[in-house]
Protein backbone atom coordinates (compact mmCIF):
# COMPACT_ATOMS: atom_id res chain seq x y z
CA UNK A 1 0.00 0.00 0.00
CA UNK A 2 2.84 2.45 1.34
CA UNK A 3 4.49 1.41 -1.84
CA UNK A 4 1.74 2.11 -4.00
CA UNK A 5 1.10 5.77 -2.81
CA UNK A 6 4.53 6.03 -3.38
CA UNK A 7 4.55 4.95 -6.86
CA UNK A 8 1.62 7.51 -7.91
CA UNK A 9 2.88 10.50 -5.69
CA UNK A 10 6.22 10.02 -7.64
CA UNK A 11 9.99 11.39 -6.99
CA UNK A 12 12.09 13.99 -8.72
CA UNK A 13 11.04 13.85 -12.58
CA UNK A 14 7.29 12.21 -11.92
CA UNK A 15 6.44 14.25 -8.98
CA UNK A 16 3.50 16.46 -8.61
CA UNK A 17 5.02 18.93 -9.22
CA UNK A 18 7.02 18.04 -11.96
CA UNK A 19 3.37 17.83 -12.98
CA UNK A 20 2.11 20.97 -12.26
CA UNK A 21 5.39 22.46 -14.02
CA UNK A 22 3.39 20.85 -17.12
CA UNK A 23 0.70 22.14 -16.48
CA UNK A 24 2.22 25.61 -16.04
CA UNK A 25 3.12 24.58 -19.62
CA UNK A 26 -0.32 23.96 -21.20
CA UNK A 27 -1.57 27.19 -19.95
CA UNK A 28 1.52 29.23 -21.61
CA UNK A 29 0.75 26.99 -24.52
CA UNK A 30 -2.39 28.71 -24.36
CA UNK A 31 -5.03 26.08 -23.03
CA UNK A 32 -7.72 28.17 -21.22
CA UNK A 33 -9.74 25.24 -19.62
CA UNK A 34 -9.62 24.95 -15.99
CA UNK A 35 -11.43 21.41 -15.87
CA UNK A 36 -9.14 20.30 -18.39
CA UNK A 37 -5.98 21.81 -16.58
CA UNK A 38 -7.21 20.19 -13.35
CA UNK A 39 -7.81 17.04 -14.70
CA UNK A 40 -4.41 16.86 -16.26
CA UNK A 41 -2.53 18.28 -12.94
CA UNK A 42 -3.98 15.25 -10.94
CA UNK A 43 -3.17 12.44 -12.73
CA UNK A 44 -0.51 10.45 -13.06
CA UNK A 45 0.87 10.50 -16.31
CA UNK A 46 4.07 8.20 -15.21
CA UNK A 47 1.88 5.65 -14.35
CA UNK A 48 0.93 4.82 -18.01
CA UNK A 49 4.31 4.50 -19.61
CA UNK A 50 7.26 1.54 -18.77
CA UNK A 51 9.41 2.55 -15.88
CA UNK A 52 12.08 3.27 -18.35
CA UNK A 53 10.46 6.09 -20.06
CA UNK A 54 8.58 7.96 -16.81
CA UNK A 55 11.38 10.34 -16.31
CA UNK A 56 10.54 11.40 -19.82
CA UNK A 57 6.58 11.19 -19.11
CA UNK A 58 5.90 14.75 -18.14
CA UNK A 59 8.04 16.39 -21.18
CA UNK A 60 6.34 17.70 -24.20
CA UNK A 61 6.85 14.50 -26.54
CA UNK A 62 4.85 11.30 -27.40
CA UNK A 63 6.43 8.45 -26.47
CA UNK A 64 5.87 5.10 -27.33
CA UNK A 65 3.94 2.66 -25.52
CA UNK A 66 4.44 -0.76 -27.49
CA UNK A 67 2.84 -2.51 -31.02
CA UNK A 68 3.69 0.46 -33.17
CA UNK A 69 1.68 2.74 -30.94
CA UNK A 70 2.19 6.45 -29.15
CA UNK A 71 0.73 7.93 -25.72
CA UNK A 72 -0.41 11.35 -27.21
CA UNK A 73 1.63 14.53 -26.18
CA UNK A 74 0.27 16.69 -23.40
CA UNK A 75 -0.52 19.76 -25.57
CA UNK A 76 -2.39 17.58 -27.99
CA UNK A 77 -4.59 15.84 -24.83
CA UNK A 78 -5.74 18.76 -23.72
CA UNK A 79 -5.89 20.64 -26.63
CA UNK A 80 -8.67 17.63 -28.04
CA UNK A 81 -10.20 17.93 -24.52
CA UNK A 82 -10.53 21.87 -24.69
CA UNK A 83 -12.67 21.40 -27.73
CA UNK A 84 -14.14 19.06 -26.67
CA UNK A 85 -15.99 20.74 -23.84
CA UNK A 86 -16.21 24.28 -24.10
CA UNK A 87 -18.70 24.67 -21.85
CA UNK A 88 -19.27 22.33 -19.35
CA UNK A 89 -21.08 19.24 -18.67
CA UNK A 90 -19.96 16.63 -20.18
CA UNK A 91 -22.38 13.33 -18.85
CA UNK A 92 -21.26 10.44 -21.60
CA UNK A 93 -18.09 10.56 -23.52
CA UNK A 94 -16.82 7.95 -26.46
CA UNK A 95 -12.47 8.00 -26.99
CA UNK A 96 -11.26 5.64 -29.77
CA UNK A 97 -7.87 4.37 -29.43
CA UNK A 98 -7.36 3.93 -25.84
CA UNK A 99 -4.06 3.28 -26.21
CA UNK A 100 -2.57 3.30 -22.83
CA UNK A 101 -5.67 4.79 -21.43
CA UNK A 102 -3.50 7.72 -20.16
CA UNK A 103 -6.62 10.10 -22.13
CA UNK A 104 -9.29 7.99 -20.76
CA UNK A 105 -8.19 8.57 -17.20
CA UNK A 106 -7.91 12.39 -17.45
CA UNK A 107 -11.38 11.98 -19.35
CA UNK A 108 -12.80 10.26 -16.28
CA UNK A 109 -12.35 13.59 -14.12
CA UNK A 110 -14.18 15.45 -16.88
CA UNK A 111 -17.23 13.39 -17.46
CA UNK A 112 -19.54 11.29 -15.82
CA UNK A 113 -18.87 8.42 -17.80
CA UNK A 114 -16.02 7.50 -20.02
CA UNK A 115 -16.41 4.47 -23.14
CA UNK A 116 -13.01 3.98 -24.86
CA UNK A 117 -12.75 1.36 -27.16
CA UNK A 118 -9.29 -0.11 -28.41
CA UNK A 119 -8.25 -2.98 -31.03
CA UNK A 120 -5.12 -3.91 -29.86
CA UNK A 121 -5.71 -5.95 -27.14
CA UNK A 122 -2.48 -6.68 -25.16
CA UNK A 123 -2.39 -2.54 -25.18
CA UNK A 124 -6.45 -3.09 -23.17
CA UNK A 125 -5.47 -4.97 -21.05
CA UNK A 126 -2.52 -2.63 -19.69
CA UNK A 127 -4.64 0.08 -19.73
CA UNK A 128 -7.55 -2.01 -17.49
CA UNK A 129 -4.79 -2.59 -14.95
CA UNK A 130 -3.29 1.26 -14.78
CA UNK A 131 -7.14 2.58 -14.03
CA UNK A 132 -7.57 -0.12 -12.07
CA UNK A 133 -4.38 1.01 -9.84
CA UNK A 134 -5.37 4.38 -9.86
CA UNK A 135 -9.27 3.53 -8.88
CA UNK A 136 -10.79 5.24 -11.66
CA UNK A 137 -14.25 3.01 -11.62
CA UNK A 138 -16.09 5.36 -14.55
CA UNK A 139 -14.04 4.10 -17.56
CA UNK A 140 -16.18 1.42 -19.93
CA UNK A 141 -13.15 -0.34 -22.09
CA UNK A 142 -13.97 -2.86 -24.99
CA UNK A 143 -11.64 -4.35 -27.40
CA UNK A 144 -13.30 -3.56 -30.73
CA UNK A 145 -13.24 -1.76 -33.86
CA UNK A 146 -13.80 1.69 -33.28
CA UNK A 147 -14.95 2.43 -36.55
CA UNK A 148 -18.20 0.85 -34.85
CA UNK A 149 -18.16 3.19 -32.01
CA UNK A 150 -19.95 1.60 -28.63
CA UNK A 151 -23.09 1.66 -29.13
CA UNK A 152 -24.65 0.81 -25.47
CA UNK A 153 -23.15 4.18 -24.07
CA UNK A 154 -24.56 6.38 -27.11
CA UNK A 155 -25.74 8.87 -27.59
CA UNK A 156 -22.45 10.88 -26.57
CA UNK A 157 -22.08 14.24 -25.60
CA UNK A 158 -18.10 14.21 -26.92
CA UNK A 159 -16.40 11.54 -28.92
CA UNK A 160 -12.46 11.82 -29.17
CA UNK A 161 -10.88 10.07 -31.48
CA UNK A 162 -7.28 9.47 -30.82
CA UNK A 163 -6.15 8.22 -34.51
CA UNK A 164 -6.58 9.34 -37.87
CA UNK A 165 -9.35 8.69 -40.29
CA UNK A 166 -9.59 9.54 -43.67
CA UNK A 167 -13.38 10.05 -43.70
CA UNK A 168 -15.76 10.54 -40.40
CA UNK A 169 -17.07 6.83 -39.72
CA UNK A 170 -20.86 6.43 -39.94
CA UNK A 171 -21.91 4.90 -36.44
CA UNK A 172 -19.63 7.90 -34.74
CA UNK A 173 -21.60 10.62 -36.26
CA UNK A 174 -24.89 8.28 -35.12
CA UNK A 175 -23.58 7.63 -31.76
CA UNK A 176 -23.45 11.76 -31.15
CA UNK A 177 -26.04 13.28 -28.86
CA UNK A 178 -28.04 16.09 -30.69
CA UNK A 179 -26.24 19.37 -29.11
CA UNK A 180 -22.91 17.02 -28.47
CA UNK A 181 -19.60 17.70 -30.67
CA UNK A 182 -16.68 15.26 -31.62
CA UNK A 183 -13.37 15.93 -32.09
CA UNK A 184 -11.00 13.90 -34.30
CA UNK A 185 -7.57 14.13 -36.96
CA UNK A 186 -9.04 13.64 -40.36
CA UNK A 187 -6.40 13.17 -43.43
CA UNK A 188 -4.07 10.70 -44.83
CA UNK A 189 -0.09 12.09 -44.63
CA UNK A 190 -2.01 15.65 -44.25
CA UNK A 191 -3.86 15.88 -41.16
CA UNK A 192 -6.23 18.16 -39.70
CA UNK A 193 -8.04 18.59 -36.09
CA UNK A 194 -11.72 18.84 -36.97
CA UNK A 195 -14.51 19.36 -34.81
CA UNK A 196 -17.76 18.02 -35.61
CA UNK A 197 -21.35 19.84 -34.19
CA UNK A 198 -24.31 18.40 -34.37
CA UNK A 199 -27.37 20.02 -34.20
CA UNK A 200 -30.92 19.71 -35.05
CA UNK A 201 -30.45 20.46 -38.61
CA UNK A 202 -27.02 18.11 -38.90
CA UNK A 203 -23.58 18.35 -38.60
CA UNK A 204 -21.46 21.69 -38.64
CA UNK A 205 -17.63 20.45 -39.52
CA UNK A 206 -14.97 23.33 -38.20
CA UNK A 207 -11.38 22.54 -39.49
CA UNK A 208 -8.51 23.54 -36.66
CA UNK A 209 -4.67 22.85 -36.32
CA UNK A 210 -2.60 20.89 -38.39
CA UNK A 211 -1.63 17.44 -36.86
CA UNK A 212 -0.05 14.31 -36.70
CA UNK A 213 -1.64 10.67 -35.41
CA UNK A 214 -0.96 7.37 -35.86
CA UNK A 215 -3.77 5.94 -38.20
CA UNK A 216 -7.47 4.66 -37.53
CA UNK A 217 -6.69 0.90 -38.86
CA UNK A 218 -9.96 -1.30 -39.28
CA UNK A 219 -10.83 -4.50 -37.69
CA UNK A 220 -9.33 -5.85 -34.26
CA UNK A 221 -6.09 -7.37 -33.55
N1 LIG B 1 -5.54 7.85 -26.20
C1 LIG B 1 -4.20 7.36 -26.16
C2 LIG B 1 -3.50 7.47 -27.48
C3 LIG B 1 -3.55 6.23 -28.23
S1 LIG B 1 -2.77 6.21 -29.81
C4 LIG B 1 -3.42 8.05 -25.07
O1 LIG B 1 -3.99 8.55 -24.12
O2 LIG B 1 -2.23 8.03 -25.11
C5 LIG B 1 -4.09 5.69 -30.83
C6 LIG B 1 -4.67 4.34 -30.54
O3 LIG B 1 -5.72 4.12 -31.48
C7 LIG B 1 -3.71 3.18 -30.71
O4 LIG B 1 -3.60 2.47 -29.52
C8 LIG B 1 -4.35 2.33 -31.81
O5 LIG B 1 -4.20 0.93 -31.63
C9 LIG B 1 -5.80 2.73 -31.70
N2 LIG B 1 -6.62 2.46 -32.89
C10 LIG B 1 -6.28 2.58 -34.21
N3 LIG B 1 -7.32 2.20 -34.99
C11 LIG B 1 -8.34 1.85 -34.16
C12 LIG B 1 -9.67 1.35 -34.36
N4 LIG B 1 -10.19 1.15 -35.58
N5 LIG B 1 -10.43 1.07 -33.27
C13 LIG B 1 -9.93 1.25 -32.01
N6 LIG B 1 -8.69 1.71 -31.77
C14 LIG B 1 -7.89 2.00 -32.81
Amino acid sequence: MADLIKRHNGIGMTSQRTRARMVERLREQGIRDEAVLLAMNSVPRHIFVDEALASRAYDDVSLPIGFGQTISNPKIVARMLELLNLQGELGHVLEIGTGCGYQAAVLSRIAREVYSVERIAPLIAKARASLKELRIHNVKLRHADGNLGFKEGAPFDGIVMAAAATRVPKALLEQLAVGGKMVLPLGGQEQQLCVIERDERGYVETIMDAVKFVPLVPGIN
